[in-house]
């Protein structure tokens, strides 16, 4: 096992080396390749994921291939620019010369995907690092075993010598870890993501961490209740629950959440029907383990709608649950079709709750009081914060998509891809003649030193030839912000 993983690392190294991968033409034509299977084994993929995750064809679409397919499509209209060198202003004391910064690609990246969207998860950020013009290994997740080896099996046909596939759960991962990578892309669990960075400190490998935690939603009674419960019981039951930026739990007044508590359930028979076990939309718990996590959880709240469960299809019923801050439910990030309606005050009481708690990944605002809106946008941090829709920032392809504190580092999404898989490199270029250096080089003299204070580091407080501090001559003057060459 670790002579295929450290060979397939050392491939993936070999044509990162050889420079090909450089080129605009090589990163444009293997974008294309992963649009050509995605729209050639789309249908193997969509059924894959059916059997994983009993998700529907058209979820399937939105959440996974569709998306994918549309973060190429917006990569390559945009990458000529993306990746043209920017120039930067050279102050006036190192003209003549030009100043620019470069993307250069940073080698060989491993990408580590989770379960819950297997193909989205694995294939958007390998496709940030093929534009950046990287070779890429990529980890999918074992706990999705049917979306792992349909990767396996085209991965190889359509990415030859770009992207490596190694399957396998965390024996394989941690030894993959022990390899010397560019940078680590993980997604999942905060436990996974503190070994995947203990391993990155050896190799002194930069990560980023795509990680997950409870996301909140606070509703007020400025909303249409009715819209709003629709928003959230799409954005909470889509993929079962198990989405991480699915909604976590709801912050409402008592009334709020007396007529949520009426609201959800009608909103969950419009989109699944009067049995959402019947309906082909709604999907399963991954698996046995999960499915009795969840069970164990419901079981300590009190349930306003759903609760129904089957363990051997691991079908769980779109729930609401009543739960206080010291629920089980409120302990954890929930991952599943379980959504507690916890009761707040007003605005300021669940701004100070989702503060006393981890940075959300995304944090969700239903209200149309514009100052409620500049109160959670300036007092609360968090990776994305949406008004009035959940989980629908990620289809914005400008917007870049991650966390902070325990909800992860780092972001991609388009650009932000290619800036998280590129190194951004400084380059100078000053001609020899003339050597307008000759003001600061040694010995110094008078002319020299009144040169270096007024137009070399005219704003640094540098040591005179007796030690002393040399001063603003008026500290009143306000410092000029802009290198006097601009
Ligand atoms: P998972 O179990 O599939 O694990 C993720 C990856 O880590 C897998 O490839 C797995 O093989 C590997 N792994 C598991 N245990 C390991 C170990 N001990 N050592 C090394 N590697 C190991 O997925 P998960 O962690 O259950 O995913 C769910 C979590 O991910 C949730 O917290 C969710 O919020 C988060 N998530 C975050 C995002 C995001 O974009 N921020 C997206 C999806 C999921």
């Amino acid at each position: 096992m670790t002579e295929d993983i450290s060979g397939q690392v050392a491939a993936a190294r070999a044509v990162f080396n050889s420079g090909a991968t450089r080129s605009l033409a090589w990163r444009t034509e293997r974008l294309r390749a992963v649009r050509r299977m995605l729209t050639e084994r789309g249908q193997e993929f969509a059924d894959a994921l059916r059997q994983d995750l009993g998700k529907h064809p058209s979820e399937a679409w939105l959440t996974e291939i569709g998306f994918v397919t549309a973060e190429i499509s917006h990569t390559l209209r945009n990458l000529t620019r993306w990746l043209a060198p920017e120039r930067s202003a050279v102050p006036l004391a190192l003209q003549p010369a030009s100043a620019q910064i470069i993307r250069e690609p940073l080698g060989v990246v491993l990408v580590i995907a989770p379960w819950n969207y297997p193909v989205q998860l694995l294939l958007a950020p390998a496709v940030g690092a093929l534009a950046a013009g990287n070779t890429v290994v990529v980890k999918p997740s074992e706990v999705a075993p049917v979306t792992s080896a349909a990767m396996q099996r085209w991965i190889p046909q359509y990415l030859d010598s770009a992207v490596f596939v190694v399957e396998g759960g965390a024996a394989e991962t941690t030894a993959l870890l022990t390899e010397r990578f560019d940078h680590i892309f993980y997604t999942g669990n905060g436990v996974v993501g503190r070994l995947v960075m203990l391993a990155a400190a050896e190799h002194l490998t930069p990560v980023t961490l795509e990680l997950g935690g409870k996301s909140p939603v606070y509703v007020d009674d400025s909303v249409d209740l009715p819209a709003t419960a629709m928003r959230l019981a799409w954005g909470k039951y889509l993929n079962a629950g198990q989405t991480c930026v699915a909604p976590d739990y709801v912050l409402g007044s008592a009334a709020v959440l007396v007529e949520l508590a009426r609201l959800l359930p009608l909103a969950i028979s419009a989109l699944y029907g009067a049995n959402p076990r019947r309906s082909t939309e709604y999907g399963r718990i991954v698996n046995d383990r999960h499915f009795q996590r969840l069970v164990g959880l419901l079981d300590t709240a009190d349930v306003i709608t759903g609760g129904e469960r089957d363990a051997d299809s691991r079908y769980l019923a779109p729930t609401v649950v009543c739960a206080g801050a010291a629920s089980p439910l409120m302990q954890e990030e929930i991952f599943g079709p379980v959504l507690p309606l916890v009761e707040t005050s007003d605005a300021d009481e669940a701004i100070r709750f989702i503060n006393e708690r981890d940075k959300p990944l995304s944090l969700y605002v239903f209200t149309e009081r514009a100052e409620i809106k500049v109160r959670f946008t300036e007092q609360t941090s968090s990776g994305a914060l949406c008004f009035g829709i959940p989980a629908a920032h990620l289809l914005v392809p400008g917007l870049p998509f991650g966390g902070i504190g325990a909800s992860g580092m780092g972001g991609y999404h388009g650009r932000f891809s290619v800036d998280t898989f590129s190194h951004r490199k400084a380059v100078l270029d000053k001609p020899l003649k003339p050597d307008t250096m000759r003001l600061v080089y040694p010995p110094f003299n008078a002319l020299k030193n009144l040169a270096i204070r007024k137009v070399v580091a005219p704003n640094a407080a540098v040591c005179g030839p007796a030690g002393a501090k040399f001063r603003r001559a008026d500290p009143r003057k306000p410092r000029p912000e802009r290198s006097a060459s601009r």
